[in-house]
């Protein structure tokens, strides 16, 4: 049974777009966003069905512009401008985006792909290596070889492509960090603009967590995965890519501004099966099914299957959570200010980032709090204390 639609308010001229494209060769075992395998599925009308949704809501002139997935690379260089120019028609992206980025892996992104992609309009190219050890590629369920990876950074750079991003995992299971620094070494080399380095995360119903709780799959102990962090981040500054959030590092005006936009808690719409969607302060998201969203596409009917109305503070909590994974931190009167919650609340979470900077896991510079090197590794559980801190302050 389809879940009931949603509706949806109306988001600002300039919202920053997001584009879901679901698709991929095959599903990864760590994977655990939407996406399902190409063979079979109809992707025109997928398509469609997308250019369909993105007439109903798509803002006018968006600020940036990502196509993620799913692999959008494995759309045909004419699918990608059916898609691109309908696009443009609807929202007039080509002239408000200053950074349209694609997400590509290494077995679909060729130099015509890449040239194809470029002409199109697309700024920024984000390739998914994740890892140049071919055992664990095969482990990861990835479709692409080592030598696949720097084939398809070296097709972006040939078509022309000035800011690449390089995707990679750390801390898969037995990798040494001897074997990490090799790897990463390899992708410096190449200089790329930006890099996103993630520890390896073992998602909920992936075959990856599944082989986890079976023994087939050991996971790093927290003290290596502390030592690959703390390798990582101070090897990527001393090569110019400075980190601006826990895991992604780009060099100077290379930081992803789309992505910015989320940690800063901004608004931003998406479309395509299961993306998900903030303007106001409302959360919304899509049905997680392809076949149903394109069949709700054909009825005219609405692809948002659930909507949610964040009281003030609970947007404002948000904001601490998402803001100190950047490197920036979080400026706690703006914060409040832009969450439109009460005096009290605000008080009561800067409060805890006092109490939490008393005990070195923040610090307060030029009136922004954020992370110290003590509180990196614990970045997930401090961030979350805002999320449950005023619950417990209005329970007691
Ligand atoms: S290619 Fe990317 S989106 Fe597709 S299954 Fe693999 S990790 Fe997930």
């Amino acid at each position: 049974v389809d879940p009931p639609e949603r509706e949806h308010e109306r988001a600002q001229p300039g919202t920053p777009l997001y584009v879901h494209l679901p698709f991929c060769v095959a599903k990864c075992t760590y994977c655990d966003f939407f996406s399902v395998a190409a063979e079979g599925q109809d992707l025109d009308a997928t398509l469609e069905a997308i250019l369909r949704e993105a007439r109903e809501r798509a803002p006018r002139g968006p600020r940036t512009l990502y196509l993620g997935g799913g692999t959008p690379s494995l759309l045909s260089v004419d699918q990608l401008a059916r898609l691109l120019e309908g696009l443009e028609q609807v929202c007039g992206w080509r002239a408000s985006a200053r950074e349209v980025t694609a997400e590509c892996n290494p077995e679909s992104l060729d130099r015509v792909k890449a040239r194809g992609l470029l002409d199109l309009g697309v700024t920024r190219l984000s390739i998914g290596f994740q890892s140049l050890r071919q055992p664990t590629l095969e482990l990861f369920g990835r479709v692409h070889g080592v030598e696949q990876c720097f084939q398809a950074f070296a097709a972006a750079r040939d078509a022309g492509a000035r800011h690449v991003n390089v995707d990679l995992i750390y801390a898969a299971p037995g990798q040494s960090l001897a074997e990490w620094q090799e790897d990463l070494e390899r992708v410096i080399e190449l200089s790329p603009e930006h890099l996103s380095a993630y520890n390896l995360t073992f998602e909920e119903e992936t075959p990856f967590s599944r082989w986890l709780a079976q023994g087939r799959l050991s996971q790093a102990d927290e003290e290596t995965e502390l030592q690959f962090l703390h390798w990582t981040r101070a090897r990527l500054a001393e090569a110019g890519l400075a980190p601006y959030e826990i895991s992604n590092f780009a060099r100077a005006d290379e930081a992803c501004e789309h992505n910015l936009n989320y940690w800063r808690n901004g608004a931003y719409v998406g479309i395509g099966p299961s993306a998900a969607s903030k303007v106001g302060n409302t959360r919304a998201g899509n049905v997680r099914h392809v076949d149903r969203y394109r069949r709700r596409a054909q009825l005219g009917r609405s692809a948002t299957v659930w909507s949610e109305r964040l009281p003030s503070a609970a947007r404002l909590a948000e904001s601490w959570w998402l803001g100190l994974r950047l490197s920036e931190g979080v400026a706690p009167e703006r914060t409040l200010a832009e969450s439109g919650a009460s005096p009290e609340a605000g008080q009561a979470l800067l409060q805890l980032a006092r109490d939490l900077s008393e005990q070195g896991f923040l610090e307060c510079a030029a009136g922004r709090y954020r992370l110290t090197e003590r509180g990196l590794p614990l970045a997930d559980a401090l961030a979350r204390r805002f999320l449950t801190h005023l619950d417990r302050a209005a329970r007691a």
